[in-house]
């Protein structure tokens, strides 16, 4: 007998153990019942996965379920807030279990790892789609915004870019790659690890940050105009991948790790004065980051080579509609 829409929620989006004391209501009524900490901003975010448009239609049901919560938690962590709990609108088109049965421990496990509780949803039969909201806190003046960057500012980014874009040139076929080296980088792709402990860190030293969601340059650019100021950034200080430094030239290049998306990690400013705090606070949050380039005055943004070559690559990164 195929599952009921209850049943199904039931089964596989009820939540385990006793949950947050935060939760005062939590699945299964008309609305989930929540208490935000007395002196704390709510921090909400919300991220839609199409089949077809974000992701090709077999994508492994665990890597849908780790990438949708995911996603919404690096946008948390982008602010500076510390996670708290998600709803999960989904859209399928059958009740397939063992989908459900590999997407809801993936999304829980994820969920799990961060003091996320699954608090309420929806679920309805189509084409399908996944639409995950994240609601976490953050102190009133500590959240970072895109706005606060100002000329004389360091430019930084987390981690390593560029992994995720090699991933979708791997998928798409147009580059053929050892077999441990396109496992490394679908893991980047599938399985982003969003940089909670980081964005936390530099809540009282990043005068600005964003997620690398679109690719470096289109995301910076979004705190450079948030901001009404202008960047260069030394290009060959880019941090990238053992992975991507060997495939570097068949992969484009400084392209990827200027322009492609999905790497979900953090690029942020901070004000001069604070480079050695924002440098310690990340390293005590195990959070490896590199210094990339200086806020201006001057607006637009700048590529630079070593040799002082402008790439002109300001521009790239994903856009939904075109523009
Ligand atoms: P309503 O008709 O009042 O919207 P639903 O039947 O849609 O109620 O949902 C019943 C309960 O199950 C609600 O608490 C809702 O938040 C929760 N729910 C529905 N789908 C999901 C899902 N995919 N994940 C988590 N909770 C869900
Ligand atoms: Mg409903």
């Amino acid at each position: 007998m195929p599952l009921s829409e209850f049943d199904l929620i039931a089964r596989y989006f009820r939540s385990a153990g006793p949950g947050r004391a935060d939760v005062a209501l939590g699945v299964g009524d008309d609305c989930a019942l929540l208490r935000v900490p007395p002196g704390s901003l709510l921090a909400v975010s919300i991220d839609t996965l199409v089949a077809g448009v974000h992701f090709p239609v077999d994508t492994a049901a665990a890597d849908l379920g780790h990438k949708a919560l995911a996603v919404n938690l690096s946008d948390l962590a982008a602010i500076g807030a510390e996670p708290a709990w998600a709803t999960l609108a989904l859209t399928l088109p059958e009740a397939d279990e063992a989908w459900l049965v590999q997407f809801s421990a993936a999304f829980q496990g994820l969920a799990a790892r961060f003091g996320v509780e699954l608090v309420g949803g929806d679920t309805t039969r189509g084409p399908l789609s996944i639409t995950v909201q994240a609601h976490g806190f953050v102190p009133e003046a500590g959240a970072l915004r895109r706005a606060g960057a100002r000329p004389g500012d360091l430019i930084y980014v987390t981690g390593e870019l560029g992994d995720a874009g090699l991933a979708l040139l791997a998928l798409q076929q147009e580059l053929q790659l050892p077999a441990a080296d396109r496992v490394a980088v679908l893991q980047r792709l599938y399985r982003p690890a969003p940089r909670i402990a980081a964005g936390i860190a530099l809540r009282a030293v990043a005068s600005a940050a964003i997620d690398v969601s679109d690719g470096l340059a289109a995301d910076l650019g979004h705190i450079l105009a948030a901001s009404g100021v202008g960047a260069t950034l030394q290009v060959e200080r880019l941090p990238i991948s053992p992975v991507l430094a060997r495939h570097f030239h068949a992969a484009g290049g400084w392209v990827l790790p200027l322009g492609a998306g999905d790497d979900y990690e953090l690029c942020f400013t901070v004000p001069a004065v604070h480079q050695g705090l924002a440098e310690q606070a990340l390293e005590a949050a195990g959070c490896p980051c590199t210094w990339i380039g200086l806020v201006e005055a001057r607006p637009g943004l700048r590529c630079l080579l070593d040799d002082g070559t402008d790439l002109g690559l300001a521009g790239a990164g994903y856009q939904h509609f075109g523009g």
